[in-house]
């Protein structure tokens, strides 16, 4: 598709966040909308992340705007043909005394937001899943939290969004952003073509904002952090809510199609993108002590994909300061596919009311880092 002189829109990035935005504002009326993605929709942490979603988490602004996000994708499944959101729940194995009064705590603290998490007994655990118990010695489950398939999920919205009239360039690397005069004024791509921009620039290009906003002097604290990600051979559908070892932080999902997606603790530095087989043994041996199902499953693929973590794990989302029609989404520290739906239609009321809605997404703004305002876990115990 040829890039037009001036656009009204440009979204930087075609993972969840910039799709979502602009789901939102097409379905608004706004036009001229254009995605310019540097490689293939998908291609940055969307494309490998494991499709969990959930409330049932630690913070005030987590909770309020998850809760927020899951009554999004309930609608958007509605919405969308072919986009695909299970409520099937996640639940928390928790293995020590010490994790099963935490998660006490955290259970109680969560009711209180209006996310019905709850302590599960053995029996109740063995009655949702079919699991050798071993040393577990209780677990949360969250009943309000599922599961999205990521590919179906690209596949549908990039459907629902060429109806909208969305123009969608992939290998459509945004080299420059210019600004003067407090606006974002074009964008330059594949190195040479200046782009008009009338309306706004949406920055949702993940762990690459970093770059992007670097390039114009503005700072963001991101870092990257590689997390691994296996995906095996298809089974019967045997486990319907996400699992999570809390100890090891292990986790398996599967999904319609009936792979499993596992995933683990794992860490590599900032920039290794290796392929560890260690990640694969531990990851198989955790998993297989409570799934012995899987003890001699047939890997299909393992890769890695970014977390974009910011110094208090929750995202950046605004106006850049100084600024007016430059706006930001990152740093979603392992929940940006969750957060996307809300994410994305608070970046549609910030470009067309000038603010977001929700009083959390105002604590999510770029400059609390400078003022040392760090969001907190409200929620802590011991
Ligand atoms: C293994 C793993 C498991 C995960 N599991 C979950 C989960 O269960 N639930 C959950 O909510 N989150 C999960 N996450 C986190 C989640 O994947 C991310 O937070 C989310 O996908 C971020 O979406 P995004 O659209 O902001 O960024 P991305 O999906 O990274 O998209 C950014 C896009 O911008 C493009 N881009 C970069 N630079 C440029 C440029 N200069 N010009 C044009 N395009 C550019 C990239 O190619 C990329 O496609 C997981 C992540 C990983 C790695």
């Amino acid at each position: 598709m040829v890039v037009k002189q001036s656009v009204e829109v440009a979204i930087i990035g075609g993972g969840s966040t910039g799709l979502m935005t602009a789901y939102y504002l097409a379905r608004e009326g706004v036009k001229d909308i254009h995605i310019f993605e540097g490689r293939y929709l998908g291609f940055g942490s969307t494309g490998r992340c494991a499709g969990g979603v959930r409330a049932s988490f630690a913070s005030d602004v987590h909770v309020k705007l998850m809760k927020e996000s899951i009554s999004r994708w309930l609608s958007l499944r509605e919405e969308i043909s072919g986009l695909e959101f299970v409520q099937d729940g996640y639940l928390w194995l928790l293995t020590t005394e010490e994790l099963v009064e935490v998660h006490k705590k955290l259970s109680a603290y969560q009711n209180s937001l209006g996310v019905p998490t709850r302590i599960l007994e053995r029996d109740e655990i063995r009655d949702m899943v079919p699991i050798e118990l071993n040393d577990i010695l209780a677990a949360l489950y969250d009943p309000m939290a599922g599961k999205a398939s990521p590919l179906k999920f690209l596949w549908s919205v990039r459907r629902k969004l060429r109806e909208l009239g969305v123009a969608i360039h992939e290998y459509t690397p945004v080299t420059n952003v210019r600004v003067s005069g407090g606006r974002a004024r074009s964008i330059t791509i594949n190195e040479s073509k200046d782009v008009e921009v009338g309306g706004h620039v949406v920055v949702a290009a993940g762990v690459w904002c970093k770059d992007i906003l670097e390039r114009i002097g503005v700072k963001i604290p991101l870092k990257k952090d590689p997390h691994h990600l296996l995906v095996t051979e298809k089974y019967v559908q045997f486990i319907k809510p996400l699992v999570i070892h809390k100890e090891t932080g292990s986790y398996i999902v599967q999904h319609e199609t009936g792979s499993l997606l596992i995933g683990t603790e794992f860490p590599v530095p900032e920039e290794d993108t290796t392929l560890r087989y260690g990640y694969l043994r531990k990851a198989v041996t955790i998993m297989s002590r409570y799934f012995p199902q899987i003890l001699s499953t047939n890997l299909l693929r393992v890769w890695i994909g970014y977390y974009e973590v910011t110094p208090d794990h929750h995202p950046i989302v605004g106006v850049i300061p100084h600024l007016e029609n430059l706006v930001v989404a990152t740093g979603f520290s392992g929940h940006g596919y969750m957060m996307a739906p809300i994410i994305g239609e608070e970046l549609k009321n910030i470009i067309l009311e000038g603010k977001p809605k929700l009083p959390e997404t105002r604590e999510l703004r770029l400059e609390r880092f400078e003022e040392g305002k760090l969001l907190k876990e409200s929620a802590v115990f011991g």
